[in-house]
C-alpha cells in the first residue's frame, strides 16, 4: 500500500476474471482478493452514494459497491433480488453498519 494511511473506499472490481476487493482512490493501489475477504469483513469503508463512513459486513459486501444502511434501505425498493436480505437484515439488527 503506497502512500498515507486513510479509510479505504472499497469496491469490487474483476481482475483477470477474478473479482477482489479495490481501494477506489486513485493514489491508493490496496487491494483485497476475494478469497481473503474475511479480512475485509469489519473493516471501514465509505458508502458509494452519500460517501458516508460505513463498516464492511456481510450484507453490503454483497454489492461491487457498498452502501450505507440508508442508501441500501433506499435500494432495496428498486432492486428486488436485494431488498429481501437487506429487510430482513435492517429488521433483525439493533447496531447499525454506520459509523458517525
Ligand atoms: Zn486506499
Ligand atoms: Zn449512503
Amino acid at each position: 500500500m503506497a502512500g498515507k494511511k486513510h479509510v479505504h473506499k472499497y469496491h469490487q472490481v474483476r481482475v483477470s476474471n477474478m473479482l477482489v476487493w479495490a481501494c477506489a482512490f486513485p493514489d491508493c493501489n490496496h487491494y483485497m482478493p476475494k478469497h481473503m475477504e474475511d479480512i475485509v469483513t469489519g473493516k471501514s469503508s465509505f458508502c458509494w452514494e452519500c460517501e458516508k463512513q460505513i463498516v464492511l459486513g456481510p450484507i453490503n459486501m454483497h454489492m461491487m459497491q457498498p452502501l450505507c444502511n440508508d442508501c441500501m434501505a433506499g435500494k432495496a425498493t428498486n432492486e428486488p433480488e436485494m431488498s429481501e436480505k437487506i429487510r430482513q437484515f435492517l429488521a433483525q439488527s439493533k447496531e447499525p453498519l454506520t459509523k458517525q
